[in-house]
């Protein structure tokens, strides 16, 4: 895929948010009865979001499973790849949970001045499985589709060279709709304007220290998947020197910050690992590209933390199954997020569908999403690069002599 190139705004993005959100909030509290004539832009904002986010998350998936080639080419770098891609990501969201559940930031937290219809879905191993593949996508059944996507993705590899068409016509897909969701984001400042303002009009105090509890928890999280679980799985496997690997990948992450998107930074990225960390380009040029778009750690514990968050503050209680189900589809909403700003936000709202919560909700974190997307891109990025010397170190490709 392309690097993401962002055209460079006026003001730049974040500044436009933060207006848009000071302004909504200004408004709803100080001009309650106007609120009604702006609210709109806020609901448009979301009913954009609804719209993209499906053909996004099944085209993403179907086109990431499709570049990991012919299964019979899948060679062993390509299988451990799925592996480290899907055991990093699982002990992310899981870290997540345990601290949400711990630290409960939601509990208490009043964001939705009236609390939006909810019913969750009882979990059911059925409910993954559709009868009617065509319902399922008509019906928006965030499960179900995303069943239907990875059953696609394993089909077309399994019939290639012959579908070389079907497969481009996946990648197109996804650059199609990359560029609709770019397009989209670029509402946002718009979007948080209505929808602060709507929320402004009985805003509780609590909301704000909810949102502190909320950005620590995550920040917790990434902190620990980042500093501590990654770096044991690189002592563990890659067989490098963990703080002279650090170094010489240092401006990729910093690219990540400041960028927000694991697709701009990853040219970036393979200069760092390829060079500096001297990894070889067999193992780098299918780990760091794939992985930019698919492995996104950072982003699954977002999406679970977020998702557990609204959850805690509507006070609906998520047990063990819904819990269950907030796992997988933060983990796969993760790998069908594209690697641009703020994409995970628009597929939080397949987490929120699939348990059944209010897609709202992510009006309250959108104000809020940059810094946080920030973070996050980093995280993702440190695992790409993490994943490239562990899978080096696995498959026994010879280092260069005095890299780290
Ligand atoms: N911005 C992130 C990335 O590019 C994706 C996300 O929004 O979480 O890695």
């Amino acid at each position: 895929m392309t690097p993401a190139k962002e055209r460079k705004p006026r003001l730049p993005f974040y500044l436009q948010i933060l207006i848009g959100m000071a302004a909504g909030l200004a408004f709803g509290i100080f001009l309650p009865a106007w609120v009604p004539h702006v609210a709109w832009m806020g609901d448009v904002f979301i009913r954009l979001l609804k719209l993209i986010v499906i053909p996004l998350i099944f085209v993403s998936i179907v086109a990431g499973i499709v570049r990991l080639g012919e299964p019979k080419k899948l060679s062993g770098l390509g299988f451990s790849s799925v592996v480290y891609y899907l055991g990093t990501n699982a002990t992310a969201v899981f870290i997540s949970l345990i601290l949400v559940n711990l630290i409960r930031p939601g509990a208490g937290v009043k964001i939705f001045g009236t609390a939006p219809e909810t019913a969750t879905p009882a979990f059911d191993i059925l409910n993954f499985i559709p009868e009617n593949a065509a319902a399922a996508l008509s019906r928006g059944d965030s499960l179900q589709i995303i069943f239907v996507a990875i059953l696609t993705g394993i089909g077309i590899m399994f019939i290639q060279p012959k579908a070389a068409t079907l497969s481009r016509l996946f990648e197109e897909g996804h650059e199609l709709l990359l560029k609709i969701t770019g397009g989209l984001i670029r509402l946002a400042p718009l979007g948080v304007f209505g929808l602060l303002a709507k929320m402004a009009v009985d805003l509780d105090p609590s909301a704000f220290a909810g949102i502190g509890k909320f950005v620590l928890t995550l920040l917790l999280g990434l902190v620990i998947h980042g500093a501590i679980a990654l770096p044991l799985i690189f002592r563990l496997f890659s067989g490098r020197n963990l703080w002279a690997y650090f170094k010489a990948v240092q401006p990729a992450l910093l690219s990540a910050f400041s960028t927000s998107s694991s697709s701009a930074t990853l040219p970036v990225t393979l200069e760092c690992v390829e060079k500096k960390a001297g990894v070889s380009k067999e193992i780098s040029g299918f780990v760091l590209p794939i992985g930019a778009t698919v492995n996104m750690d950072g982003t699954a514990m977002y999406e679970a933390t977020a998702c557990l968050f609204i959850a805690q503050a509507l006070g609906m209680e998520m047990g063990l199954a819904q819990q269950l189900i907030i796992f997988f589809t933060a983990s796969l909403a993760a790998i069908g997020a594209a690697a641009i700003p703020s994409a995970g936000l628009v597929t939080l709202a397949l987490v929120l569908t699939a348990v059944g919560l209010p897609v709202e909700g992510i009006g309250f974190l959108l104000a809020i999403d940059r810094p946080l997307d920030m973070c996050r891109t980093v995280v993702n990025v440190w695992g790409d690069m993490v994943g490239c010397a562990v899978l080096e170190g696995k498959s026994g490709v010879k280092e260069k002599k005095g890299m780290p």
